[in-house]
């Protein structure tokens, strides 16, 4: 059962946006890890495509990403992208291509000064479902 509630470290939150701005114009992407419902860690992965919403990651550092969270004995809580001009909930592509089940979709907008970050469920029938989340 997904969690319908999930937290996240401030600094975590702070590292995000540093990386998507350091990125813009064009979309970032990253993988969010911690304990159960935790999110404690960020690593950002290199995209191949540098089209818009596209989740095809560079395969080294995606592969090499997954060995840390093994070794640092993390849980992979969601995947997080940005959406250099669009509001923070998915585009039809992010559901086509939604394959990480039962982990969270955290989509960041940078289209207005203030960042909006939101975080999602999909379901295999591209049902969207906001998660409620806690800053820490
Ligand atoms: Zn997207």
């Amino acid at each position: 059962m997904p969690r319908s509630h999930l937290s996240i470290d401030l600094s975590v939150i702070n590292q995000i946006q540093i990386y998507c701005q350091k990125q813009f114009p064009d979309p970032a992407y990253g993988i969010l890890a911690g304990t159960t419902h935790h999110i404690t860690h960020f690593f950002p992965i290199a995209n191949l495509n540098p089209s818009y919403c596209s989740f095809e990651f560079e395969p080294r550092e995606y592969l090499e990403t997954i060995k840390k969270l093994r070794t640092l004995n993390l849980d992979w809580i969601g995947m997080i992208h940005s959406h250099p001009f669009n509001e923070a909930y998915p585009t039809l592509r992010d559901l086509n291509q939604w394959c990480y089940g039962e982990k969270s979709c955290w989509i960041i907008s940078l289209r207005k000064k203030e960042i909006h970050l939101c975080a999602y469920y999909i379901q295999l029938n591209q049902q969207v479902t906001s998660i409620i989340y806690e800053i820490l």
